[in-house]
C-alpha cells in the first residue's frame, strides 16, 4: 500500500530532510528538520501544511529548524521519552514500540542508541519505510558519540530484523565514502563492487543514493555483517565474536 508521498530535501552539505505527506491530505510530517528554510520552501511549493515533526536525535543538523517550524505551524513535535530533555519543543514523548500515525499511516518508534544515547528510528511498517537518522547509513552506520559499540550493534540488529523490502531513508549522503571503506575490508564481494559502481554513476549525475533497500544493506553493509563469517574472513577478523568484530570495524572506519 502507499499513498504516502515522500520528498527528499537536501540541506547543508550532505543532509537529507524527509518530508512525508499522506495523500488523503490529512497530515504532513518532516523528519529531522535541521534547517527550517528549506522545509518551509518545500511545504509552500507543494501547498502542504505541516502537522508533525519527528526527531531521531538531538544533534543540531537534525533539530536546528524545529523551533521555527513549530512556531510557524503549531505542529506536534515527536521524539523519544528517554531523551525528551534534548528534543526541542517536544509534545509527544513516545516509548520504545509506541505507534503514531501520520494521516492513516502508522509508524513505530524503535530505540537505536549508539550514535547518541537517545537516538530513535521511525518505521512506517505499512509503507515499508524506515527513517533512521544517523543510526544506519547506506553501507555505513553512525559514528558512536555517546553509546558503546555493543549498544550500537544491538541497535543495528533491531533494524536488521525488519523486512528486506524496507526502504532505508537515512539522513546523510555518505554512501560513496562508505562504499570506499566497505570495499577496503571486503574487496572481493561482487555485489558490493556492483553497488559501488552504481553509486559512482548516480553521484556523477547528481542523483541521490538514498533510499537504499534494507535487503541489500543486510547483504553488503559491513556494519550489519559483524556476525557474518564471510565478512570476518575478508577483514581478517575470523573467529571474533560479533560485538568485538563490530567494534573493530567501526574503529577502522573512524580512522579510514
Ligand atoms: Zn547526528
Ligand atoms: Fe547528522
Amino acid at each position: 500500500m502507499s499513498g504516502l508521498e515522500i520528498e527528499r530535501i537536501a540541506a547543508f552539505n550532505d543532509n537529507y530532510i524527509w518530508l512525508l505527506h499522506a495523500a488523503d491530505g490529512k497530515a504532513t510530517a518532516v523528519i529531522d528538520p535541521g534547517d527550517a528554510g528549506v522545509v518551509r520552501a518545500a511545504l509552500d511549493r507543494n501547498g502542504w501544511t505541516l502537522t508533525h515533526i519527528l526527531v531521531t536525535h538531538h544533534h543540531a543538523d537534525h533539530t536546528g529548524g524545529v523551533a521555527e517550524l513549530k512556531a510557524a505551524t503549531g505542529c506536534t513535535v515527536v521524539g523519544w521519552r528517554e531523551d525528551a530533555a534534548r528534543v526541542p519543543g517536544i509534545d509527544m514523548a513516545l516509548a520504545e514500540g509506541d505507534e503514531l500515525t501520520i494521516g492513516s499511516h502508522p509508524a513505530r518508534l524503535i530505540a537505536v542508541p549508539g550514535h547518541t544515547s537517545g537516538h530513535v528510528a521511525y518505521h512506517f511498517f505499512d509503507d515499508c519505510a524506515l527513517f533512521c537518522g544517523d543510526a544506519l547509513f547506506s553501507l555505513g552506520c553512525g559514528r558512536i558519540f555517546e553509546g558503546t559499540p555493543g549498544q550500537m550493534w544491538e541497535s543495528l540488529l533491531k533494524l536488521r530484523a525488519l523486512p528486506d523490502e524496507t526502504r532505508v531513508f537515512c539522513a546523510h549522503e555518505y554512501t560513496n565514502s562508505n562504499a570506499d571503506f566497505a570495499l577496503s575490508i571486503d574487496p572481493d564481494n561482487a555485489e558490493l563492487q556492483k553497488r559501488a559502481d552504481a553509486i559512482i554513476r548516480l553521484r556523477e549525475t547528481g542523483k541521490s543514493t538514498v533510499p537504499s533497500s534494507l535487503g541489500e544493506e543486510k547483504r553488503i553493509n559491513p556494519f550489519l555483517r559483524a556476525d557474518d563469517p564471510a565478512l570476518l574472513r575478508a577483514a581478517g577478523l575470523e573467529g571474533m565474536d560479533a560485538e568485538n568484530a563490530f567494534a573493530e570495524i567501526r574503529r577502522r572506519k573512524d580512522h579510514f
